[in-house]
């Protein structure tokens, strides 16, 4: 038995199109990138379609998939959510993505993000944290970054098919919403009546909190309601890394990341260096990368900031975040193992032009031991069309990968 391993850095919304302001090249060919054309040139490179041609794709889809799932297997972003802040998550839970919003006493939405507050979440969560709702249904309540949060309802016979609190409207004089059940499932109407009385019982809590009575001494808007959106019911899903016997660690800043990570079974490891940003700890993160090796069969490195200059539209910052990336790779590069593969992905595009995803593929390389090459030089959207591997779906991809290991299973005899 051949005791290959893997390691995957993604790069999180490289694939791109050709930009003016690069004289039409797209950022991952503008930018300089020796160490990952070497992997090109080295591997076997192709194009990857997170689920299939022409299909934009979420970072939590993106990654679920090559983390190992199928994409009917997605548990929505709630749970994920939750996963990743660190709550734990059980089968048939209901979770909610929140924002901690200022409702004046009409219940119209005077600001959705409670002047996008940052401090002292902590304080405001403990006091719904907890809370005992009917029938033996607790909520559960966490912050996560700024005026983000999760709740999350435990008991039995809870729905998701039930409408969101917040209006998303900008704050223009909207009040919130009495949650709605979307059928006339006995489940639904209830959780939906559940999660009225939390939200009633919340704003009474937050409306006197000392942090709320502070912050409006100081002039600031006061944290005094929960907006709740995206109901995500937790499926029963085998973690990947059990299924397969395997054991796989991943390095990441962003919580969506690491939520399916831990969905997935896998070993997460973060630190605040990490920031989910182009100065984010690389040195850091291609040290654990070359440390989690030793002990693992496949080790997941991620990084966002490219994904991040697509969305702002700024082509410059992609090219120089891509940079970044290869800087990365080449540390992990000069220290990896004979035995171990170094294979590069994303989880989809994110054009600076358009400044969301798009359902365009992204380039993948695999090298290492053995690896059948093909004639690409260069890591990009252009010369990777020309791979050894193709055009494949992500489950194609981590397949391949998943059977350099010798972990898929031969079919007939
Ligand atoms: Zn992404």
């Amino acid at each position: 038995m051949l005791n290959r391993k893997v390691i995957i850095a993604i790069a999180d919304g490289l694939g791109d199109r050709p930009h003016p302001l690069l004289g039409g090249k797209t950022p991952l060919e503008y930018a300089r990138t020796p160490n990952l054309d070497r992997l090109a040139s080295e591997g076997i490179t192709g194009m990857m379609d997170p689920i299939a041609p022409g299909i934009p794709v979420g970072t939590d889809m993106g990654h679920l998939i090559l983390f190992g799932y199928q994409p009917h297997d997605y548990p929505g972003r709630g749970p994920i959510e939750a996963l990743g802040i660190g709550m734990e998550v059980e089968p048939g839970d209901i979770v909610f993505r929140c924002n901690f919003a200022t409702v004046d006493t009409n219940g119209i939405v005077v600001d959705r993000r409670a002047g996008r507050m940052r401090e002292k979440t902590d304080e405001i969560a403990q006091a719904i944290n907890g809370m005992e709702l009917e029938d033996g249904v607790v909520a559960y309540f966490k912050p996560a970054t700024e005026h983000r949060a999760v709740l999350l309802l435990r008991g039995a016979g809870l729905s998701d098919k039930i409408s969101d609190s917040d209006p998303k409207a900008p704050n223009d004089g909207k009040p919130y919403h009495h949650v709605q059940p979307f059928d006339s499932s006995e489940e639904a109407e209830r959780t939906a009546s559940l999660v009225n009385l939390f939200l009633k019982k919340a704003h009474t809590l937050l409306s006197s909190h000392p942090v709320n009575t502070e912050r409006v001494a100081e002039g600031q808007l006061p944290a005094n309601f929960i907006l709740t959106r995206g109901a995500g019911k937790m499926v029963n899903l085998e973690p990947i890394a059990q299924k397969l016997k395997m054991n796989v660690s991943c390095i990441a800043g962003e919580s969506t990341v690491l939520g399916v990570a831990q969905l997935a079974g896998y070993k997460t490891f973060t630190d605040r260096s990490m920031t989910g940003n182009i100065d984010t700890n690389i040195e850091l993160k291609a040290k654990l990368a070359i440390e989690q090796i030793a002990d693992n069969d496949l080790v997941y490195v991620h990084m966002k900031a490219p994904d991040v200059k697509g969305h702002d539209n700024e082509p410059i910052e992609k090219a120089k975040s891509i940079e970044r990336f290869d800087h990365m790779v080449g540390l992990i590069r000069q220290e990896l193992p004979e035995n171990v593969y170094f294979a590069l992905a994303a989880d989809h595009s994110t054009p600076c032009e358009v400044g969301e995803h798009t359902g365009e593929p992204v380039p993948v390389v695999i090298a290492g031991p053995s690896i059948r090459r093909d004639r690409v030089l260069q890591y990009n959207e252009m010369d990777c069309a020309e791979g050894g591997l193709g055009h494949l779906s992500g489950v194609d991809f981590v397949r391949t990968l998943h059977d350099l290991l010798g972990y898929v299973k031969k079919q007939g005899n």
